[in-house]
């Protein structure tokens, strides 16, 4: 671990937002670090990595599925995590359904929005669907989607940004009138390179991995 950068998102999200850290390639020792530390939420974007480090490592933390699920891996991924925050097709929620009522349980879900027109990564909903697919997302008694996860563009132009994370907000914000703040509870935007933007638009989850291990920023 760093410990400077760990203290920096500390200070930096104090009353604001909880930190997921992605921990994806990294070890289980490196994750150790930080579970010492207190933290209990890590992100893997991988299925069987996933699933390999949940079987070995405590069973009180908080697993949450970050990447692109793929629907013949949500068997696998279901068992071990609390959270998918990258829910993205109807399809997939109707699956992650099955498995969750197979297991008996309720996991949390946050729908993934695709903000930066101009952005490579095509994964997300759009938002003009967003209320119909959270309407339809509330007919399954084994899924909370209770969130909202986007992306922040592959640029250094802040005010690119700045824009994209201001539309999140937006977005946010007018779900959370449509369904409710007690439902609509998380916005999970912001990563190494952007959570400081993504915290002064509202942002209440972020999802840090390269700062918090790699010495090079
Ligand atoms: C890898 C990843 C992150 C973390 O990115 P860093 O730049 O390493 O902080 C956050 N969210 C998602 C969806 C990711 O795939």
């Amino acid at each position: 671990m760093i410990r400077k950068h760990y203290e920096i998102v500390k200070n930096d999200i104090a009353g604001k937002a909880d930190l997921c850290i992605v921990s994806k390639h990294r070890t289980t020792d490196e994750i150790m670090e930080y579970y010492h530390e207190g933290q209990r939420i890590f992100g893997e974007n991988r299925a069987a990595e996933l699933k390999e480090k949940a079987e070995v490592l405590p069973e009180d933390i908080e697993w949450h599925f970050i990447g692109h699920l793929q629907k013949n891996k949500v068997r696998q991924v279901v068992p071990h995590v609390s959270c998918i925050q990258s829910l993205d097709s109807l399809e997939l929620a109707a699956l992650i359904e099955k498995e969750a009522a197979r297991e008996n349980r309720i996991i949390r879900a946050f729908a993934e929005f695709h903000l930066a027109v101009d952005d490579t990564n095509k994964t997300g909903l759009s938002k003009e669907n967003a209320v119909s697919f959270i309407r339809e997302c509330a007919g399954y008694a084994h899924i909370d989607l209770c969130g909202i996860m986007c992306m922040g563009p592959h640029t250094e132009d802040e005010a690119k940004i700045h824009s994209v994370f201001a539309e999140g907000e937006e977005l946010f914000r007018m779900l959370q009138k449509e369904f409710g703040s007690d439902k609509i509870r998380t916005l999970s935007m912001g990563m190494s390179d952007d959570y400081r933007i993504a915290l002064e638009h509202s942002s209440n989850m972020v999802r840090i991995g390269t700062y918090l291990f790699e010495d090079d920023q």
